[in-house]
């Protein structure tokens, strides 16, 4: 890069972090050469909160509605959850366009009366990061494209403040496809009738590194009612995928003080990749 084209670099970057509120004291480390001896290795990572590798059955629905994928996350009729499992099963085979197709005609639960559009997820599809928020909100829900509000812009800062941009080796996701409405919090079956989707998301783009995004991100992945601040900092992992937990942008966006934990989280989460093997 030329000398002109880093100066160009370095202004845009100090934008960002004074976007991030984090102005005059951050500074992004240069690369670290090898892995630090306190960095836990991949393989042996934090085994406490190991995902679960199926979910716990969803309340029983009737078999019918389950294979037709209709409402059956709010069913409890008995007999059907072998029918959510058979499910969960077709789901965990599909490619990559079939999984969008099948996102974007679910009807599996309430959040597809009231959504205007599906939010699958956007960026790379091979992406090493994976990036998991909780859920569309009314822009995202309009344009079916997740994080695009003043939260997104947010994301796409800290994003550019570790080197990385939507959509370049980076894949963005959501807990739930589909809006709930008022920007509530996602539902528990919600969240598991949602959950096939993000499994095999994961499995198909297989991320090196997965940034859960706020609380809601947290729990559904690591499985765990733990507060998120007591999550941050340490490696954990979804299906032997290494997990960095940090706040979610609009939560930054209310609460100025975390502002610099993300920034650590961001940090962390960036060193992690670069001991991981890749950088961006
Ligand atoms: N918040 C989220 O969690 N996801 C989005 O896509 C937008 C806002």
């Amino acid at each position: 890069m030329t000398a002109g084209g880093n100066a160009q670099k370095g202004k845009r970057r100090r934008e960002i972090l004074k976007e991030l509120g984090l102005t005059p004291l951050w500074h992004v480390r240069p690369a670290r050469p090898a892995r630090p001896a306190s960095m836990p290795q991949p393989p042996e990572l934090s085994q406490e909160r190991q995902a679960a590798p199926l979910p716990p059955p969803l309340p029983a629905a009737s078999a019918m509605q389950a294979e037709s994928g209709e409402q059956v996350c709010s069913d409890s009729s008995v007999g059907a959850v072998s029918a959510l499992e058979d499910r969960r099963s077709k789901i965990l085979q599909m490619g990559w366009e079939e999984l969008e197709a099948s996102v974007a005609g679910c009807i599996a639960c309430r959040l597809c009366h009231s959504r205007t559009r599906t939010v699958f997820g956007v960026g790379d599809q091979s992406a090493d990061w994976l990036y998991i928020g909780e859920g569309p909100g009314a822009q995202e829900d309009a344009t079916g494209e997740p994080f695009v509000g003043q939260a997104g812009k947010l994301l796409d800062n800290m994003l550019t403040a570790i080197g990385l941009k939507r959509g370049r080796n980076v894949f963005i996701t959501n807990i739930v496809k589909c809006r709930p409405p008022g920007n509530r919090e996602p539902r528990p079956d919600e969240a598991q009738c949602c959950e096939p989707y993000l499994a095999r998301q994961i499995e198909l783009i297989r991320p090196k590194l997965i940034i859960a995004l706020g609380k809601t991100a947290v729990q559904n992945l690591l499985h765990t009612d733990a507060s998120l601040g007591s999550l941050r900092g340490r490696l954990h992992q979804h299906s032997g995928i290494p997990v960095i937990v940090t706040y979610h942008p609009a939560y930054l966006l209310r609460t100025l003080p975390a502002k610099a934990k993300a920034w650590e989280d961001l940090c962390f989460a960036r060193s992690t990749m670069e001991a991981l093997g890749t950088s961006g």
